[in-house]
Protein backbone atom coordinates (compact mmCIF):
# COMPACT_ATOMS: atom_id res chain seq x y z
CA UNK A 1 0.00 0.00 0.00
CA UNK A 2 1.35 3.43 -0.09
CA UNK A 3 0.01 4.65 2.92
CA UNK A 4 -2.02 7.56 2.81
CA UNK A 5 0.05 9.42 0.32
CA UNK A 6 -1.31 12.03 -1.84
CA UNK A 7 0.09 13.70 -5.09
CA UNK A 8 1.90 16.17 -2.69
CA UNK A 9 3.38 14.66 -0.34
CA UNK A 10 4.89 12.63 -2.55
CA UNK A 11 6.23 15.21 -4.46
CA UNK A 12 7.39 16.84 -0.76
CA UNK A 13 8.84 13.21 -0.51
CA UNK A 14 10.77 13.06 -4.04
CA UNK A 15 12.26 16.78 -3.53
CA UNK A 16 13.84 15.93 -0.30
CA UNK A 17 15.32 12.98 -2.07
CA UNK A 18 16.24 14.34 -5.12
CA UNK A 19 16.30 17.76 -4.42
CA UNK A 20 18.19 19.06 -7.28
CA UNK A 21 17.82 16.27 -9.84
CA UNK A 22 15.90 17.87 -12.94
CA UNK A 23 12.07 16.75 -12.33
CA UNK A 24 11.02 18.47 -15.83
CA UNK A 25 13.10 19.66 -18.73
CA UNK A 26 11.17 21.74 -21.43
CA UNK A 27 12.57 23.52 -24.14
CA UNK A 28 15.25 25.72 -22.09
CA UNK A 29 14.51 25.29 -18.98
CA UNK A 30 15.08 22.73 -16.65
CA UNK A 31 13.24 22.34 -12.93
CA UNK A 32 14.50 20.27 -9.94
CA UNK A 33 12.59 18.23 -7.42
CA UNK A 34 12.93 20.89 -5.17
CA UNK A 35 12.18 23.72 -7.91
CA UNK A 36 9.36 22.25 -8.47
CA UNK A 37 7.98 21.98 -4.75
CA UNK A 38 8.62 25.42 -4.53
CA UNK A 39 6.98 26.53 -7.20
CA UNK A 40 3.41 24.24 -6.31
CA UNK A 41 3.88 25.76 -3.00
CA UNK A 42 3.35 29.57 -4.22
CA UNK A 43 1.03 28.35 -6.56
CA UNK A 44 -1.48 26.75 -4.08
CA UNK A 45 -0.88 29.73 -2.14
CA UNK A 46 -1.69 32.03 -4.90
CA UNK A 47 -4.98 29.97 -6.19
CA UNK A 48 -6.01 30.15 -2.28
CA UNK A 49 -5.61 33.82 -2.25
CA UNK A 50 -7.82 34.22 -5.45
CA UNK A 51 -10.32 31.83 -3.66
CA UNK A 52 -9.91 28.33 -4.77
CA UNK A 53 -10.49 25.98 -1.48
CA UNK A 54 -10.55 22.48 -0.74
CA UNK A 55 -13.58 20.52 -2.93
CA UNK A 56 -13.48 23.40 -5.46
CA UNK A 57 -13.02 21.85 -9.57
CA UNK A 58 -10.46 23.58 -11.14
CA UNK A 59 -10.50 23.95 -15.35
CA UNK A 60 -7.25 23.90 -16.67
CA UNK A 61 -6.83 24.85 -20.75
CA UNK A 62 -3.37 24.17 -20.96
CA UNK A 63 -0.94 23.00 -23.36
CA UNK A 64 2.00 20.75 -22.57
CA UNK A 65 4.14 22.64 -20.27
CA UNK A 66 5.84 23.01 -16.72
CA UNK A 67 2.63 24.66 -15.14
CA UNK A 68 0.29 22.05 -16.06
CA UNK A 69 2.45 19.62 -13.33
CA UNK A 70 2.34 22.92 -10.89
CA UNK A 71 -1.62 23.47 -11.07
CA UNK A 72 -2.03 19.51 -10.46
CA UNK A 73 -0.42 19.16 -7.57
CA UNK A 74 -1.16 22.67 -6.25
CA UNK A 75 -4.71 21.46 -6.38
CA UNK A 76 -4.02 18.40 -4.95
CA UNK A 77 -2.20 20.23 -2.09
CA UNK A 78 -5.33 22.11 -1.47
CA UNK A 79 -7.83 19.27 -1.95
CA UNK A 80 -9.08 20.99 -5.18
CA UNK A 81 -9.57 18.99 -7.88
CA UNK A 82 -8.34 19.54 -11.44
CA UNK A 83 -10.18 18.93 -14.70
CA UNK A 84 -7.99 19.15 -17.77
CA UNK A 85 -9.59 20.16 -20.92
CA UNK A 86 -8.95 19.19 -24.44
CA UNK A 87 -7.45 22.33 -26.04
CA UNK A 88 -8.85 21.40 -29.14
CA UNK A 89 -12.49 22.04 -27.34
CA UNK A 90 -14.34 24.44 -28.96
CA UNK A 91 -16.15 27.36 -26.77
CA UNK A 92 -19.27 25.35 -26.50
CA UNK A 93 -17.52 21.72 -25.74
CA UNK A 94 -15.84 24.40 -22.94
CA UNK A 95 -19.39 25.25 -21.38
CA UNK A 96 -19.84 21.89 -21.43
CA UNK A 97 -17.10 20.82 -19.21
CA UNK A 98 -17.27 23.52 -16.81
CA UNK A 99 -21.28 23.41 -16.29
CA UNK A 100 -21.00 19.46 -16.12
CA UNK A 101 -18.27 19.75 -13.41
CA UNK A 102 -19.56 22.84 -11.84
CA UNK A 103 -16.43 24.13 -11.97
CA UNK A 104 -14.61 27.30 -9.75
CA UNK A 105 -12.05 27.97 -11.49
CA UNK A 106 -10.85 28.37 -15.45
CA UNK A 107 -6.96 28.64 -16.10
CA UNK A 108 -5.95 29.35 -19.29
CA UNK A 109 -2.87 29.89 -21.94
CA UNK A 110 -3.91 32.73 -23.73
CA UNK A 111 -2.41 31.28 -26.71
CA UNK A 112 -4.93 28.90 -27.13
CA UNK A 113 -7.99 30.39 -25.66
CA UNK A 114 -10.41 32.87 -28.51
CA UNK A 115 -12.64 35.65 -27.42
CA UNK A 116 -15.16 33.34 -27.49
CA UNK A 117 -13.56 30.87 -25.04
CA UNK A 118 -13.37 34.01 -22.62
CA UNK A 119 -16.54 34.70 -23.23
CA UNK A 120 -18.00 31.36 -21.55
CA UNK A 121 -16.10 32.09 -18.46
CA UNK A 122 -17.03 35.62 -17.94
CA UNK A 123 -20.81 34.37 -18.24
CA UNK A 124 -20.08 32.11 -15.20
CA UNK A 125 -19.30 32.64 -11.77
CA UNK A 126 -15.41 31.89 -12.36
CA UNK A 127 -12.28 32.45 -10.82
CA UNK A 128 -10.40 32.75 -13.99
CA UNK A 129 -7.10 33.79 -14.50
CA UNK A 130 -4.77 33.43 -17.24
CA UNK A 131 -1.37 31.14 -16.65
CA UNK A 132 0.81 32.25 -19.18
CA UNK A 133 3.13 35.36 -19.17
CA UNK A 134 4.66 37.48 -17.09
CA UNK A 135 1.95 38.50 -14.59
CA UNK A 136 1.01 34.95 -13.31
CA UNK A 137 4.91 34.38 -12.84
CA UNK A 138 5.26 37.86 -10.98
CA UNK A 139 2.02 37.44 -8.69
CA UNK A 140 3.62 33.91 -7.76
CA UNK A 141 6.66 34.99 -7.25
CA UNK A 142 5.16 37.29 -4.03
CA UNK A 143 3.86 34.41 -2.43
CA UNK A 144 5.93 32.18 0.02
CA UNK A 145 7.76 29.37 -1.07
CA UNK A 146 7.37 27.41 2.30
CA UNK A 147 5.76 24.24 2.53
CA UNK A 148 1.96 24.07 2.55
CA UNK A 149 -0.09 21.89 4.80
CA UNK A 150 -1.91 19.19 2.50
CA UNK A 151 -5.37 19.56 2.83
CA UNK A 152 -6.46 16.46 0.59
CA UNK A 153 -6.99 12.64 2.27
CA UNK A 154 -5.65 9.93 0.05
CA UNK A 155 -9.14 8.74 -0.68
CA UNK A 156 -10.28 11.96 -2.08
CA UNK A 157 -10.92 13.42 -5.64
CA UNK A 158 -7.72 14.47 -7.33
CA UNK A 159 -8.73 14.57 -10.85
CA UNK A 160 -11.73 14.84 -13.31
CA UNK A 161 -10.58 13.43 -16.35
CA UNK A 162 -13.20 12.93 -19.53
CA UNK A 163 -13.38 10.46 -21.58
CA UNK A 164 -12.07 10.89 -25.12
CA UNK A 165 -15.45 10.71 -26.66
CA UNK A 166 -14.93 8.38 -29.23
CA UNK A 167 -18.03 6.90 -29.02
CA UNK A 168 -20.52 9.15 -27.19
CA UNK A 169 -20.36 12.88 -24.92
CA UNK A 170 -17.60 12.90 -22.75
CA UNK A 171 -17.89 10.65 -19.65
CA UNK A 172 -16.15 12.73 -16.06
CA UNK A 173 -14.11 10.13 -14.32
CA UNK A 174 -13.24 10.64 -10.88
CA UNK A 175 -9.43 9.78 -9.69
CA UNK A 176 -8.44 9.87 -6.40
CA UNK A 177 -5.07 10.11 -5.27
CA UNK A 178 -5.17 6.71 -3.86
CA UNK A 179 -6.10 5.69 -7.70
CA UNK A 180 -2.78 7.69 -8.77
CA UNK A 181 -0.59 6.23 -6.41
CA UNK A 182 -1.36 2.99 -7.82
CA UNK A 183 -1.11 3.91 -11.10
CA UNK A 184 2.21 5.25 -10.60
CA UNK A 185 3.90 2.55 -8.75
CA UNK A 186 2.49 -0.26 -11.26
CA UNK A 187 3.53 1.34 -14.05
CA UNK A 188 6.93 1.88 -13.08
CA UNK A 189 7.13 -1.95 -12.65
CA UNK A 190 5.84 -3.15 -15.85
CA UNK A 191 8.20 -0.49 -17.44
CA UNK A 192 11.11 -1.48 -14.59
CA UNK A 193 12.00 1.90 -14.21
CA UNK A 194 14.76 3.48 -12.51
CA UNK A 195 15.61 6.84 -11.50
CA UNK A 196 17.61 6.98 -14.07
CA UNK A 197 15.13 7.01 -16.68
CA UNK A 198 14.32 10.07 -19.10
CA UNK A 199 10.61 9.75 -19.55
CA UNK A 200 10.29 11.73 -23.30
CA UNK A 201 6.35 12.98 -22.91
CA UNK A 202 4.71 14.49 -25.87
CA UNK A 203 0.89 13.35 -26.32
CA UNK A 204 -0.96 15.93 -24.19
CA UNK A 205 -1.13 16.22 -20.50
CA UNK A 206 -4.73 16.54 -20.64
CA UNK A 207 -5.02 12.90 -21.57
CA UNK A 208 -4.71 9.62 -19.50
CA UNK A 209 -1.88 8.48 -20.95
CA UNK A 210 0.16 11.49 -20.26
CA UNK A 211 -0.76 11.40 -16.57
CA UNK A 212 -1.40 7.89 -15.39
CA UNK A 213 1.31 5.75 -17.02
CA UNK A 214 4.27 8.18 -17.84
CA UNK A 215 3.87 11.41 -15.43
CA UNK A 216 3.11 9.69 -12.25
CA UNK A 217 5.68 6.88 -13.14
CA UNK A 218 8.38 9.26 -13.68
CA UNK A 219 7.45 11.03 -10.25
CA UNK A 220 6.87 7.60 -8.35
CA UNK A 221 10.49 6.43 -9.09
CA UNK A 222 12.15 9.76 -9.06
CA UNK A 223 12.95 10.14 -12.91
CA UNK A 224 13.08 13.07 -15.17
CA UNK A 225 10.28 14.29 -17.40
CA UNK A 226 11.53 15.01 -20.83
CA UNK A 227 8.47 17.58 -21.72
CA UNK A 228 7.78 18.42 -25.12
CA UNK A 229 4.95 20.47 -26.41
CA UNK A 230 3.42 18.20 -29.28
CA UNK A 231 4.99 15.76 -31.25
CA UNK A 232 6.94 16.58 -34.52
CA UNK A 233 8.30 13.49 -36.61
CA UNK A 234 10.64 15.81 -38.09
CA UNK A 235 12.38 17.02 -34.89
CA UNK A 236 12.09 13.69 -33.39
CA UNK A 237 15.46 12.86 -33.52
CA UNK A 238 17.10 15.55 -32.57
CA UNK A 239 14.81 16.37 -29.58
CA UNK A 240 16.08 12.30 -28.68
CA UNK A 241 20.23 13.47 -29.20
CA UNK A 242 19.87 16.71 -27.31
CA UNK A 243 17.60 15.32 -24.58
CA UNK A 244 18.86 11.81 -24.44
CA UNK A 245 15.40 10.14 -23.17
CA UNK A 246 15.77 6.48 -22.52
CA UNK A 247 12.34 5.61 -22.60
CA UNK A 248 8.57 7.05 -24.31
CA UNK A 249 5.07 6.79 -24.84
CA UNK A 250 3.71 6.21 -28.45
CA UNK A 251 0.70 5.78 -30.37
CA UNK A 252 -0.52 4.57 -33.79
CA UNK A 253 0.50 7.32 -35.48
CA UNK A 254 3.80 8.10 -34.27
CA UNK A 255 4.84 4.82 -35.10
CA UNK A 256 3.62 5.27 -38.87
CA UNK A 257 5.11 8.44 -39.17
CA UNK A 258 8.60 7.75 -37.42
CA UNK A 259 8.72 4.43 -39.66
CA UNK A 260 8.24 7.10 -42.78
CA UNK A 261 11.18 9.49 -42.37
CA UNK A 262 14.10 8.92 -44.52
CA UNK A 263 16.65 6.97 -42.74
CA UNK A 264 19.31 9.54 -40.69
CA UNK A 265 22.16 9.01 -38.76
CA UNK A 266 21.01 10.08 -35.39
CA UNK A 267 18.60 7.42 -35.77
CA UNK A 268 21.11 4.49 -35.51
CA UNK A 269 22.54 5.35 -32.25
CA UNK A 270 20.69 7.13 -29.61
CA UNK A 271 19.41 6.72 -25.79
CA UNK A 272 16.24 5.68 -26.36
CA UNK A 273 15.62 1.89 -24.74
CA UNK A 274 12.13 1.55 -24.84
CA UNK A 275 8.66 2.19 -26.09
CA UNK A 276 4.61 1.71 -24.87
CA UNK A 277 2.46 2.10 -27.17
CA UNK A 278 -1.47 1.83 -27.03
CA UNK A 279 -4.24 1.12 -29.76
CA UNK A 280 -4.18 -1.61 -32.83
CA UNK A 281 -0.81 -1.61 -34.92
CA UNK A 282 -0.20 -4.05 -38.03
CA UNK A 283 2.72 -6.45 -36.90
CA UNK A 284 5.07 -5.80 -39.63
CA UNK A 285 4.89 -2.19 -38.49
CA UNK A 286 6.30 -3.11 -35.03
CA UNK A 287 8.41 -5.45 -36.38
CA UNK A 288 9.89 -2.80 -38.69
CA UNK A 289 9.98 -0.23 -35.73
CA UNK A 290 11.63 -2.53 -33.31
CA UNK A 291 14.46 -3.94 -35.67
CA UNK A 292 15.14 -0.46 -37.60
CA UNK A 293 15.53 1.91 -34.48
CA UNK A 294 16.50 -1.16 -31.91
CA UNK A 295 13.62 0.48 -29.41
CA UNK A 296 11.75 -2.71 -27.13
CA UNK A 297 7.95 -2.07 -27.68
CA UNK A 298 5.53 -2.96 -25.40
CA UNK A 299 1.55 -2.94 -25.70
CA UNK A 300 -0.82 -1.38 -22.96
CA UNK A 301 -4.13 -1.61 -22.86
CA UNK A 302 -6.23 0.13 -20.30
CA UNK A 303 -8.78 3.04 -20.03
CA UNK A 304 -9.80 6.29 -18.77
CA UNK A 305 -11.58 4.40 -16.26
CA UNK A 306 -9.49 2.53 -15.16
CA UNK A 307 -6.63 4.74 -14.54
CA UNK A 308 -3.81 3.00 -15.86
CA UNK A 309 -2.79 0.05 -18.25
CA UNK A 310 -4.69 -3.01 -16.80
CA UNK A 311 -3.09 -5.47 -19.49
CA UNK A 312 0.30 -5.08 -20.93
CA UNK A 313 3.03 -7.03 -22.81
CA UNK A 314 5.84 -8.07 -20.31
CA UNK A 315 9.05 -6.47 -21.18
CA UNK A 316 10.91 -9.44 -21.55
CA UNK A 317 8.46 -11.77 -24.08
CA UNK A 318 8.53 -11.51 -27.50
CA UNK A 319 5.28 -9.95 -29.46
CA UNK A 320 2.68 -13.31 -29.69
CA UNK A 321 0.71 -13.39 -31.88
CA UNK A 322 -2.81 -14.95 -32.96
CA UNK A 323 -2.08 -18.44 -35.01
CA UNK A 324 -5.02 -17.28 -37.70
CA UNK A 325 -4.99 -13.22 -38.07
CA UNK A 326 -1.59 -12.82 -36.85
CA UNK A 327 -2.75 -9.99 -34.64
CA UNK A 328 0.02 -9.23 -31.90
CA UNK A 329 -1.60 -9.57 -27.99
CA UNK A 330 -2.21 -6.71 -25.82
CA UNK A 331 -0.67 -9.02 -23.14
CA UNK A 332 -1.20 -10.21 -19.62
CA UNK A 333 -2.50 -8.38 -16.58
CA UNK A 334 0.06 -6.51 -14.18
CA UNK A 335 0.44 -7.43 -11.22
CA UNK A 336 -2.39 -6.61 -8.86
CA UNK A 337 -4.97 -6.00 -12.25
CA UNK A 338 -7.31 -8.95 -12.86
CA UNK A 339 -9.32 -9.58 -16.19
CA UNK A 340 -11.63 -11.82 -16.73
CA UNK A 341 -13.81 -12.59 -20.83
CA UNK A 342 -17.60 -12.74 -19.74
CA UNK A 343 -20.25 -13.81 -22.26
CA UNK A 344 -23.77 -12.38 -22.35
CA UNK A 345 -25.01 -13.82 -19.18
CA UNK A 346 -21.93 -12.76 -17.85
CA UNK A 347 -20.62 -16.65 -17.98
CA UNK A 348 -16.98 -17.25 -17.91
CA UNK A 349 -15.89 -17.69 -21.86
CA UNK A 350 -13.89 -20.93 -22.73
CA UNK A 351 -10.26 -19.95 -24.11
CA UNK A 352 -9.88 -18.79 -27.55
CA UNK A 353 -14.01 -17.60 -27.53
CA UNK A 354 -14.37 -13.85 -27.86
CA UNK A 355 -16.68 -11.64 -24.73
CA UNK A 356 -16.39 -8.42 -23.35
CA UNK A 357 -13.49 -7.76 -21.25
CA UNK A 358 -13.75 -7.78 -17.44
CA UNK A 359 -11.30 -5.62 -15.07
CA UNK A 360 -10.29 -5.59 -11.10
CA UNK A 361 -8.02 -3.79 -10.02
CA UNK A 362 -7.20 -1.09 -6.96
CA UNK A 363 -7.04 1.67 -9.38
CA UNK A 364 -10.58 1.20 -10.80
CA UNK A 365 -12.58 4.66 -10.95
CA UNK A 366 -15.26 5.18 -7.95
CA UNK A 367 -17.62 6.21 -10.69
CA UNK A 368 -18.67 8.73 -13.80
CA UNK A 369 -19.51 12.12 -11.63
CA UNK A 370 -23.25 13.16 -12.03
CA UNK A 371 -24.36 9.88 -13.93
CA UNK A 372 -25.33 7.23 -11.71
CA UNK A 373 -26.87 5.10 -14.60
CA UNK A 374 -23.49 4.93 -16.06
CA UNK A 375 -21.45 3.98 -13.21
CA UNK A 376 -24.10 1.20 -12.45
CA UNK A 377 -23.51 -0.28 -15.41
CA UNK A 378 -20.46 -0.04 -15.88
CA UNK A 379 -19.08 -0.79 -12.58
CA UNK A 380 -20.67 -4.31 -10.86
CA UNK A 381 -19.66 -6.38 -8.37
CA UNK A 382 -15.80 -4.89 -8.37
CA UNK A 383 -15.57 -5.30 -11.74
CA UNK A 384 -15.63 -2.50 -14.41
CA UNK A 385 -16.95 -3.60 -17.94
CA UNK A 386 -15.01 -2.24 -20.84
CA UNK A 387 -17.36 -2.55 -23.42
CA UNK A 388 -14.71 -4.11 -24.98
CA UNK A 389 -14.40 -7.30 -26.96
CA UNK A 390 -11.38 -9.53 -26.68
CA UNK A 391 -10.18 -12.98 -25.73
CA UNK A 392 -7.79 -15.10 -23.93
CA UNK A 393 -5.67 -18.39 -24.45
CA UNK A 394 -4.17 -20.72 -22.17
CA UNK A 395 -1.60 -19.28 -21.37
CA UNK A 396 -3.31 -16.02 -20.03
CA UNK A 397 -2.43 -13.76 -23.12
CA UNK A 398 -5.52 -11.64 -24.30
CA UNK A 399 -6.47 -9.84 -27.54
CA UNK A 400 -8.35 -6.89 -28.16
CA UNK A 401 -11.10 -7.49 -31.11
CA UNK A 402 -12.73 -4.17 -30.86
CA UNK A 403 -15.09 -2.27 -28.91
CA UNK A 404 -18.16 -3.78 -28.76
CA UNK A 405 -20.01 -0.64 -30.72
CA UNK A 406 -17.51 -1.17 -33.31
CA UNK A 407 -18.14 -4.48 -34.03
CA UNK A 408 -20.07 -5.26 -37.37
CA UNK A 409 -23.18 -7.38 -37.10
CA UNK A 410 -23.57 -8.41 -40.96
CA UNK A 411 -26.40 -11.29 -41.33
CA UNK A 412 -26.10 -12.92 -38.04
CA UNK A 413 -21.89 -12.73 -37.61
CA UNK A 414 -19.78 -10.12 -35.62
CA UNK A 415 -17.13 -8.53 -37.91
CA UNK A 416 -14.05 -7.52 -35.77
CA UNK A 417 -13.06 -4.16 -37.72
CA UNK A 418 -9.42 -4.76 -36.23
CA UNK A 419 -9.22 -7.82 -38.30
CA UNK A 420 -9.98 -6.20 -41.72
CA UNK A 421 -7.99 -3.33 -40.80
CA UNK A 422 -5.20 -5.86 -40.07
CA UNK A 423 -5.38 -7.31 -43.72
CA UNK A 424 -6.11 -4.60 -45.88
CA UNK A 425 -3.25 -2.25 -44.14
CA UNK A 426 -0.79 -5.11 -45.62
CA UNK A 427 -1.92 -3.96 -49.06
CA UNK A 428 1.25 -1.45 -49.74
CA UNK A 429 -0.91 1.14 -51.46
CA UNK A 430 -2.69 1.86 -48.21
CA UNK A 431 -1.07 3.85 -45.54
CA UNK A 432 -3.66 3.78 -42.89
CA UNK A 433 -7.43 2.42 -43.26
CA UNK A 434 -10.51 2.19 -40.97
CA UNK A 435 -13.67 -0.03 -41.04
CA UNK A 436 -17.31 0.84 -39.92
CA UNK A 437 -20.71 -1.09 -40.25
CA UNK A 438 -23.05 0.83 -41.96
CA UNK A 439 -26.67 0.13 -41.50
CA UNK A 440 -28.68 -2.37 -44.17
CA UNK A 441 -32.03 -3.73 -44.52
CA UNK A 442 -31.10 -7.14 -45.87
CA UNK A 443 -27.52 -8.04 -43.69
CA UNK A 444 -28.41 -5.70 -40.90
CA UNK A 445 -25.19 -4.00 -41.55
CA UNK A 446 -22.37 -3.95 -44.08
CA UNK A 447 -18.69 -3.66 -43.99
CA UNK A 448 -17.09 -0.09 -45.15
CA UNK A 449 -13.87 0.77 -46.06
CA UNK A 450 -11.99 4.28 -45.52
CA UNK A 451 -8.95 4.11 -47.10
CA UNK A 452 -6.07 6.35 -47.12
CA UNK A 453 -3.28 5.70 -49.44
CA UNK A 454 0.54 6.63 -49.49
CA UNK A 455 0.99 9.71 -50.87
CA UNK A 456 1.22 9.39 -54.79
CA UNK A 457 -0.07 6.24 -54.98
CA UNK A 458 -3.62 5.18 -56.58
CA UNK A 459 -5.26 1.72 -56.60
CA UNK A 460 -8.60 0.32 -58.23
CA UNK A 461 -11.58 -0.58 -55.24
CA UNK A 462 -11.30 -3.71 -57.42
CA UNK A 463 -7.35 -4.10 -56.48
CA UNK A 464 -7.85 -3.81 -52.52
CA UNK A 465 -11.29 -6.30 -52.75
CA UNK A 466 -9.44 -8.58 -54.23
CA UNK A 467 -6.43 -8.72 -52.01
CA UNK A 468 -9.11 -9.19 -48.85
CA UNK A 469 -10.66 -11.77 -50.74
CA UNK A 470 -7.65 -13.62 -50.38
CA UNK A 471 -7.15 -13.10 -46.92
CA UNK A 472 -10.14 -13.12 -45.34
CA UNK A 473 -13.71 -15.21 -45.40
CA UNK A 474 -15.84 -13.43 -47.90
CA UNK A 475 -18.37 -12.12 -45.46
CA UNK A 476 -15.78 -9.96 -43.72
CA UNK A 477 -14.58 -8.55 -47.17
CA UNK A 478 -15.38 -4.75 -47.60
CA UNK A 479 -18.31 -3.87 -49.86
CA UNK A 480 -17.41 -0.49 -50.61
CA UNK A 481 -13.86 1.15 -50.38
CA UNK A 482 -14.15 4.74 -49.82
CA UNK A 483 -10.50 6.46 -50.08
CA UNK A 484 -10.20 9.60 -48.08
CA UNK A 485 -7.63 12.66 -47.06
CA UNK A 486 -7.90 12.23 -44.14
CA UNK A 487 -9.02 10.68 -41.34
CA UNK A 488 -11.27 12.40 -38.10
CA UNK A 489 -8.98 12.17 -34.57
CA UNK A 490 -9.19 12.50 -31.29
CA UNK A 491 -5.77 14.41 -29.45
CA UNK A 492 -4.56 11.10 -29.51
CA UNK A 493 -4.54 10.12 -32.89
CA UNK A 494 -7.26 7.83 -32.60
CA UNK A 495 -9.73 7.47 -35.68
CA UNK A 496 -12.92 9.00 -34.54
CA UNK A 497 -15.33 6.21 -36.50
CA UNK A 498 -18.33 7.24 -35.08
CA UNK A 499 -17.85 10.67 -37.02
CA UNK A 500 -16.98 8.49 -39.99
CA UNK A 501 -20.14 6.73 -39.91
CA UNK A 502 -22.29 10.00 -40.01
CA UNK A 503 -19.81 11.26 -42.53
P1 LIG B 1 -15.19 7.29 -24.90
O1 LIG B 1 -15.24 6.30 -23.81
O2 LIG B 1 -15.53 8.68 -24.44
O3 LIG B 1 -15.91 6.91 -26.12
P2 LIG B 1 -12.47 6.33 -25.37
O4 LIG B 1 -13.00 5.01 -24.95
O5 LIG B 1 -11.74 6.40 -26.67
O6 LIG B 1 -13.63 7.44 -25.38
P3 LIG B 1 -10.22 6.30 -23.59
O7 LIG B 1 -10.52 5.97 -22.18
O8 LIG B 1 -9.11 7.26 -23.85
O9 LIG B 1 -11.50 6.91 -24.24
O10 LIG B 1 -9.84 5.00 -24.39
C1 LIG B 1 -9.96 3.69 -23.89
C2 LIG B 1 -10.29 2.73 -25.01
O11 LIG B 1 -9.22 2.68 -25.97
C3 LIG B 1 -10.46 1.31 -24.57
O12 LIG B 1 -11.72 1.05 -24.04
C4 LIG B 1 -10.21 0.55 -25.88
O13 LIG B 1 -11.38 0.53 -26.69
C5 LIG B 1 -9.16 1.40 -26.55
N1 LIG B 1 -7.80 0.79 -26.31
C6 LIG B 1 -7.01 0.99 -25.25
N2 LIG B 1 -5.87 0.26 -25.35
C7 LIG B 1 -5.95 -0.41 -26.51
C8 LIG B 1 -5.08 -1.33 -27.19
N3 LIG B 1 -3.90 -1.70 -26.69
N4 LIG B 1 -5.53 -1.83 -28.38
C9 LIG B 1 -6.71 -1.46 -28.91
N5 LIG B 1 -7.56 -0.62 -28.31
C10 LIG B 1 -7.20 -0.08 -27.12
MG1 LIG C 1 -14.35 4.51 -23.44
Amino acid sequence: THGNQTLYTLLKKQAGRYGEKPFVVFEEETISYREMLERVNRTARWLKGNGIQKGDMVAVFLANAPVFYEMWYACGALGAVLLPINTASTPSELEYFLDHSESRGFLYDERLVGEEHLEVARERDLVFMQLTGDSFNKEREEHSADEVKCEADASDVACIMYTSGTTAKPKGVLITHENYMFAGHSSVLYQQLTPDDRYLIFLPLFHANSQYYTSMASLVVGGTIILRERFSSTEFWDVVERYQPTVTSLVATVIKMLLELPENEKEKKHSLKRAGYGLFVPYPELQAFQDRFDIKLYQWYGMTETMTTNIVTPLYEDMIRDRETGIVSIGKPGLGHEVKIIGPDDEEMPFGEVGQILIKSPSLMKGYFKNPEATAQTLRDGWLYTGDSGYMNEEGFIWFVDRSKDLIKRAGENISSIEVENVLSEHPAVQDCAIVGEPDKLREEIVIAYVKLHQGQEVEPEELETFCRKHLSYFKVPQEFRIIEDFPRTSIGKIQKNLLRKS
